[in-house]
């Protein structure tokens, strides 16, 4: 596989971009590898700038659910940018896109546009703050809720462990009201609000953690956390970046049955535009500016163009609602495919998907939390990783992040994929 021209433009953008890239785990750093840049997509395949192409299980970490440049959707896009691509005004577009998300989103009855997943938490932690006149957040170990200071906080030990930041840069006073738990442990979170319930402005989750690999919660977990918040006078945030209209066009809550207060969105809202947005219960989202004083604001939210992409996207989604259960049914081969691999070759792995997401682990014990999925071989998930790029197929470069299928992903396609995974594994073994 030719890969000179990647690697020329690696070392060019080494000079002048951070790493070499925009985005840290681009950079392939956890696989030892160097990245292929990227040139064009369609459907479920990403070309490189060498003529490479791959089958692609990173849809730009989530947003792609219909798959690259779905033709639809860069029509919308093209005809909104004729229309101007800013305007810092309101638009109908902006109320269009409002609408659907309170329309599907069943614990969402206001909501504002931001330009990313980060700024959505940002907001949302604020406003709760805001809301209930109190401080501290609860956060689960391996949970990410983007690169906001408040939220990078080491995954800490014991019940109580007060945020230590985990970026240099981040003052540790500005993440000393942050408490970190470990995720689907009832005991732990029941012991913390027993504690500082009283001081507990916001309980912050994924529903379903997509960021130390895919781990889907507990049920009783999450209603706990329902229950606790609501006893407690505390605010629980969804945090719905990856799930909303991922696991369900109605994001987690609609699939688990579980309501958050407030919910931040990003990715599949914005059909691969930038784009993030927070919502929820109305008397809560009133206190934003201006309807109310918590103050939030941003130069290009709302942006006609990634409006119409996200528009046209939940449109397709909520107008076909056989997408999900196809693209699930193709997630659930490629599970298949790694579970009869890992037992014809002896390879200790367990996978855990929901709906179109899913990460194969290689370690033999279930993965509930990060304690466990850091039990991972990631020597062994690197060299499956470099197999599987080598035979064409771009997979997530970590073991703890989250493969997404999208519903663009052909018969052929995953036939190839499936006996990617068998040579890899073959591989594995031999090695
Ligand atoms: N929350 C979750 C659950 C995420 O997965 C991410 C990004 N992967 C973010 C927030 C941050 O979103 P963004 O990268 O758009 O800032």
């Amino acid at each position: 596989m030719d890969n000179a021209r990647s690697q020329e433009l690696f070392e060019m953008a080494k000079m002048i971009i951070p790493g070499g890239v925009n985005s840290p785990v681009r950079a392939f750093g956890p696989v030892g590898l160097k990245p292929p840049f990227i040139l064009k997509a369609k459907g479920e395949k990403i070309f490189d700038a060498d003529g490479n192409r791959y089958i692609d299980y990173v849809g730009s970490w989530g947003p792609m659910i219909l798959g690259h440049a779905r033709a639809e959707v860069v029509e919308a896009v093209k005809k909104a940018a004729e229309d101007g691509s800013s305007y810092g005004a309101p638009t109908e577009k902006e109320v269009v896109l409002a609408q659907m998300i309170c329309d599907a989103v069943p614990s969402v009855e206001m909501v504002r546009m931001v330009n990313s997943g980060t700024e959505a938490v940002m907001s949302a932690v604020r406003l709760a703050r805001a809301y209930t006149g109190r401080d501290a957040i609860v956060k689960f170990e391996g949970c990410y809720h983007g690169h906001w200071d408040g939220l990078l906080v080491k995954a800490g030990s014991g019940a109580l462990t007060m945020g230590v930041p985990n970026s240099p840069g981040v003052p540790s006073d500005y993440v000393k009201s942050t408490v970190t738990a470990c995720y689907n442990d009832c005991l732990e979170i029941q012991e913390i609000f027993a504690d500082i319930g009283s001081r507990i402005a916001a309980v912050i989750v994924e529903p379903v953690a997509g960021n130390m690999g895919l781990v889907p919660p507990d049920i009783e977990f999450l209603k706990l956390l329902r229950r606790l918040t609501a006893e407690h006078g505390a605010v629980l945030i969804f945090d719905e970046v990856i799930t909303g209209f991922r696991v369900s066009y109605g994001g987690a809550q609609e699939y688990y049955g579980v309501l958050p207060d407030i919910t931040t969105l990003g990715k599949i809202i914005g059909g691969g535009m930038p784009v993030g947005a927070y919502g929820g219960r109305r008397d809560i989202m009133k206190l934003v500016s201006p309807s109310g004083p918590v103050y939030q604001a941003g130069t290009l939210s709302g942006n006609p163009v990634a409006m119409a992409a996200g528009i046209k996207t939940l449109e397709i989604l909520r107008d076909n609602p056989s997408i999900y259960s196809e693209t699930d049914k193709k997630a659930e081969r490629l599970e298949k495919a790694f579970n009869s691999s890992a037992e014809r070759y002896e390879i200790p792995l367990h996978v855990n998907r929901v709906g179109s997401a899913l990460s194969p682990f290689f370690t033999r014990q279930p993965v509930s939390d990060f304690k466990t999925a850091v039990k991972s071989d990631t020597r062994q998930f690197a060299g499956y990783f470099g197999e599987m790029l080598r035979n064409g197929i771009y997979l997530p470069p970590s073991q703890f992040e989250t493969m997404f299928v999208s519903h663009a992903h052909t018969e052929a396609g995953i036939k190839t994929t499936e006996q990617a995974i068998g040579a890899a594994f073959l591989r594995l073994k031999e090695t």
